[in-house]
């Protein structure tokens, strides 16, 4: 499964909980490129200024890391992806690794959410976390690119029959409620 939305739209956190329900792994590129630019590994300096002006790592890059997650065993039972695919290369080198694993999408959630309140909450999150990539002018440009390229995407999961949009306005719980009742079946067995 792949849960897609705009930065703020609290895609990351539904993961985690929508994961645990499914009983798969979540992976997040956003958490995975983090963790490499703490490290200062070479993928994390690479990665670093990307994510800094709040552009996109490139496709390149970011397609072997997520090629190299999904071949790791613990996803064998399933996988939710958070933050991946953002751009039509992205869907279709996707596509290429599910089918060699023989593999497919089950379902993909998109969450939307109001552009202005999106950025009121990751001004909010900068002030709590010191991201570096949450001020407004940063935060501005991932909304951009966002509307540019990954609704972009979502067009192409809603054209295969597999896409459910969820209101990701108002709290955790009321997201995650909707996206149980709206989302693909499996979510909804206890
Ligand atoms: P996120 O935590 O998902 O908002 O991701 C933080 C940053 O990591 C993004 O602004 C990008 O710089 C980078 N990133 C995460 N996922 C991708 C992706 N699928 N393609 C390119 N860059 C990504």
């Amino acid at each position: 499964m792949l849960i897609i939305g705009p930065p703020g739209s609290g895609k990351g956190t539904q993961a985690e909980r929508i994961s645990a329900r499914l009983g798969v792994v979540a992976i997040s590129t956003g958490d995975i490129f983090r963790a490499h630019v703490e490290g200062a590994s070479p993928l994390g300096v690479k990665a670093k200024k990307y994510m800094d002006s709040g552009d996109f790592v490139p496709d390149s890059v970011t397609n072997k890391m997520v090629r190299d997650r999904l071949s790791q065993s613990d996803v064998s039972g399933g996988f939710l992806l958070d933050g991946y695919p953002r751009t039509a290369a992205q869907v279709d080198y996707l596509d290429e690794v599910l089918a060699e694993a023989c593999q497919k999408l089950d379902a993909v959630l998109q969450l939307t959410t109001e552009d202005e309140e999106l950025v009121t909450r990751l001004l909010r999150r900068a002030k709590e976390t010191g991201r570096s990539d949450d001020t407004e002018t940063v935060i501005r440009h991932r909304l951009d690119l966002y509307h540019e390229q990954t609704e972009a995407v979502v067009a192409r999961y809603a054209e295969r029959g597999i896409l459910t949009t969820v209101d990701g306005m108002g709290s955790v719980d009321e997201v995650t409620n909707r996206a149980v009742l709206a989302g693909p079946r499996q979510l909804s067995r206890d």
